[in-house]
């Protein structure tokens, strides 16, 4: 499974989706607005990407 980095778009069937590589690394996007928009801002979207699996933190966040 692949989420789409800037929908957050669980893609099922990656064989559709658009995809680009950043750094040798593969992203997959559910449309090619979702890839341009990636393309535009890769480093905005790369630094949320690093939050996916961390959302028992962001439910532990206190100001
Ligand atoms: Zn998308």
């Amino acid at each position: 499974m692949e989420l789409d980095p800037v929908c957050k778009m669980e893609l099922t069937d990656i064989k559709k989706c658009d995809e680009s590589i950043v750094d040798g690394k593969k992203y997959y996007f559910c449309s090619t607005f979702c890839r341009v928009l990636f393309e535009n801002n890769t480093e905005y979207y790369l630094s949320k990407e690093n939050k996916y699996g961390l959302t028992k933190q962001l439910k532990g966040v206190s100001h």
